[in-house]
């Protein structure tokens, strides 16, 4: 056949179409008067969303920058853009992150749309007119698939059964989730949808790429969100008697690839909608695998059957709360005896420090109080020996206004205070003793000041 040299966009507007296709090698997409069309637009058809590696050659090579994200942090990476003859590698859209793969042995971080261009960004250059592998990551693709078109299942359903209108869905890293027109759900409808999900999942129903010319009248149901000077075919994705709905994502070719859909419950929206949230697929069996993982561990770590672990969680829980108020009392029941210890000793002189790896600022302050701080100085800490902590220091007015700062600087810490107290946080009691050592000798030097 002749193959088509105009602009594909403005051929498509006055022209119909059929996709003659057995396999996605053969995708080609014909015009009725048998002119055929090569467009990156029709690589996504029925077929060739199963094909995971494919020979292209190279038409562009542009030196580029982007932003990805490794580790929660958003960083630059330099490298290329590359447009391929033709690409099996989806560009993001309609909700459906893009995919990842290789050319050759480059490793392509990210695909992005530019017009009917798909752009693939890698670290090394190509050269024009270079004869290419391309291959997909299938691990990461098919899970989109499977996230997407389910979404469609679940979206088509839940609008059928309850009427609920789906106005947004995002495909996540572990769940994805449906937003439905609707501030609540009742009792028993998820399961419900739930079950003709998987009903219809069950009935191995195909699922099918078709082209609408823009004029089709079939097209006024189905293009709802089409921008307005939108030029071309529009590509519609039929699920056989279920749903026809207008969307550019990769989708199964039968809904049994989608094994299973679990609908894990619902989430309060934005804006009095509802949050649906699910996982198809093998995400299914990922999270029953990781779940009976974390039940494995429980069993062992609480020694009660799965069935009781929440109870024994429940019952830990409140006994730690009795536990923690009881510390406490006895901590300052403790805080009271260790000052009247002190205070009953004739020979106690003027100056008192203490460590005590367990306590709070409650704690000290008690001490402080019992004890009295107008003769005497008083340098208390709490924490890990040599680690972080909390200090304390009491004394005549004068004394700790200049000692604060110093002890605070030894102990790494930070602090504050007034009328004869100084306290805050220590990052490191390591110079404790440093510290004491300079409390005392300012105690005696006031000491033998007043005498
Ligand atoms: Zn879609």
């Amino acid at each position: 056949p002749e193959i088509c040299v105009s602009d594909t966009n403005d051929c498509f507007k006055h022209e119909t179409y059929k996709l003659v296709a057995s396999s996605w090698a053969q995708c080609k997409l014909f015009c009725l008067d048998g002119r055929l069309h090569l467009s990156s637009l029709f690589n996504f058809c029925h077929y060739c969303v199963y094909a995971v590696q494919f020979v292209t050659s190279v038409v562009s090579c542009l030196p580029a920058e982007i932003k990805l994200e490794s580790n929660g942090k958003r960083e630059k990476v330099t490298g290329f853009n590359v447009v391929l003859k033709d690409t099996i590698l989806f560009p993001e859209g309609g909700g459906q992150p893009d995919d990842h793969g290789t050319i050759e042995s480059w490793p392509v971080l990210q695909v992005t749309r530019q017009g009917p261009e798909a752009l693939h960004f890698i670290t090394s250059a190509l050269t024009q007119g270079q004869e290419v592998l391309l291959k997909v990551d299938w691990e990461r693709r098919f899970d989109h698939m499977q996230q997407h078109s389910g979404q469609h299942l679940i979206t088509a359903l839940a609008d059928s059964m309850f009427e609920y209108k789906t106005t947004s869905w995002e495909l996540g890293r572990h769940r994805s989730s449906i937003e439905l027109d609707t501030a609540t759900v009742k009792p028993g409808e998820m399961e419900a949808l739930e079950s003709v999900v998987n009903e219809k999942i069950r009935a191995h129903i195909p699922v099918s790429v078709q082209f609408l010319s823009i004029d089709d009248p079939a097209v006024e149901k189905v293009s709802r969100g089409l921008p307005d000077d939108h030029a071309g075919p529009i590509r519609i994705i039929d699920i056989e008697g279920v749903d026809a709905n207008m969307c550019c994502g990769t989708h199964v070719s039968n809904l049994s690839h989608l094994q299973v859909i679990k609908i894990l419950g619902t989430e309060k929206g934005k804006k009095n909608k509802t949050n649906l949230i699910f996982l198809a697929g093998n995400r299914v069996l990922k999270y029953a695998e990781k779940s009976y993982i974390t039940e494995k561990s429980l069993t062992a770590l609480l020694k009660t059957m799965p069935e009781e672990h929440v109870d024994a969680v429940d019952k830990i829980q409140k006994t730690m709360k009795r536990l923690q108020k009881s510390n406490l009392t006895i901590l300052r029941n403790m805080a009271v005896l260790i000052a009247q210890n002190f205070k009953s000793q004739p020979d106690r002189g003027s100056f008192f420090s203490l460590h005590n790896k367990d306590g709070d600022n409650e704690f000290m302050n008690i001490i402080a109080n019992e004890i009295g701080f107008q003769d005497t100085v008083i340098f208390l800490t709490v924490g890990e020996e040599k680690g972080a902590g909390l200090f304390l220091i009491a004394g005549p007015e004068d004394i700790i206004a200049a000692l604060g700062p110093q002890v605070s600087e030894l102990l790494q810490g930070k602090g504050s205070g007034k009328g004869g107290r100084f306290q805050g946080k220590a990052n490191s009691l390591a110079k404790r003793a440093e510290a004491e050592a300079l409390v005392q000798e300012c105690s005696r030097r006031h000491s033998a000041g007043e005498e």
